[in-house]
């Protein structure tokens, strides 16, 4: 506890600014659930939002919020950013998250079935309203909303989540990279949309065929599985090929030790919670871009996690 402590000590509080040795930025910025932790991470000095879960707003609710109702509940997460980037998810209900109002009661394989963009499909009103609701709020709190959609597996899907943004008023989308088809099409998927944003907790759950859930399966669930990180480095390629910005915003946004590895497979920016702030500011501050690369290049070439974490280490070690 004692060493734990003098070792938070020693990193400095991030300064409002990620950016690696050599002066590259990284976008640093916050994971939040409601206004709360939007107070948090403004404290913490995020750039901005990185994923707002709109669904964590409405989990106690039996029927759907009404367009006013979440207009107030939006606001209060944007206004702490009056002038910065907030990435709002569209409500991602299903699997571990049920909305009574969104899905269904009972379905045989939950995690597979109708979540994310995909309850749209049967109800467009509940995401038309959602937003109209995001454009008024961004609106009236002068904010830089960014608005994405949770589990998309299709081209299709982006592009009509797009259409739905643009007769919104909402000028710039994205959808979040989650599913391994996803990622697989992810040069496709920005043709029809302006960023998108990986999803590591699902993209490791699906590309592993391993509930997040379960604890005897964290192994498996880790983002330094090598499967999983040449699934990253394909969109980062499909980001630096379309100049767009490819975001992280899964738990692994939040690893100190992944950050290095994340930024050299072409992501641009990180979304954490934002007590991870200054550990992971701290960490690209000690490296380079191409620290970033080779260490990258060293755990997608490994056979294992293990040995995925162990290249990389020793890649930046030799940096340093
Ligand atoms: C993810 O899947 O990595 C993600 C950020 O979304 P959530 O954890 O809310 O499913
Ligand atoms: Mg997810």
């Amino acid at each position: 506890q004692v060493a734990l402590a003098a070792a938070e000590a020693d990193i400095p509080a991030f300064d409002g600014r990620g950016r690696l040795s050599d002066g590259q930025a990284v976008t640093l910025l916050g994971n939040v659930g409601g206004a709360a932790d939007a107070q948090a991470a403004a404290e913490a000095r995020a750039e901005g939002v990185g994923l707002f879960r709109t669904e964590f707003c409405f989990l106690d609710r039996q029927d759907a919020p009404t367009v006013v109702e979440q207009v107030a509940a939006y606001r209060a997460v944007l206004a702490p950013f009056s002038g910065k980037r907030v990435v709002v998810r569209t409500l991602d209900a299903g699997s571990d998250k049920p909305l009574p109002f969104a899905t269904a009661e009972h379905e045989e394989n939950p995690a597979l079935g109708v979540r994310g963009l995909r309850v749209a499909q049967g109800n467009p009103e509940l995401l038309a309203d959602q937003l109209s609701a995001i454009a008024v709020a961004a609106k009236a709190e002068n904010a830089r909303v960014d608005v994405m959609a949770p589990m998309v597996a299709t081209v299709d899907e982006a592009r009509a989540f797009a259409e739905a943004c643009r007769r919104a008023g909402i000028a710039r989308s994205g959808v979040m990279i989650e599913t391994p088809a996803a990622a697989l099409l992810a040069a496709e998927i920005l043709d029809v949309v302006d960023f998108v944003s990986l999803g590591t907790n699902d993209l490791a759950q699906y590309t592993m065929a391993a509930d997040r859930l379960s604890a005897e399966l964290g192994d498996l669930n880790d983002p330094w599985q090598p499967a999983v990180l040449r699934l990253i480095r394909l969109v980062g390629d499909a980001g630096r090929a379309a100049e767009r910005s490819v975001g992280v915003c899964g738990e692994a946004g939040g690893d100190a030790s992944l950050a290095p590895v994340l930024v050299g497979l072409g992501v641009t920016s990180l979304s954490m919670t934002p007590r991870a702030l200054d550990r992971v500011a701290d960490a690209l501050a000690r490296v380079s871009i191409d620290d970033c690369r080779r260490a990258a290049e060293a755990a997608v070439s490994a056979p294992t996690a293990d040995a995925a974490r162990a290249a990389a280490r020793e890649a930046l070690e030799a940096a340093s």
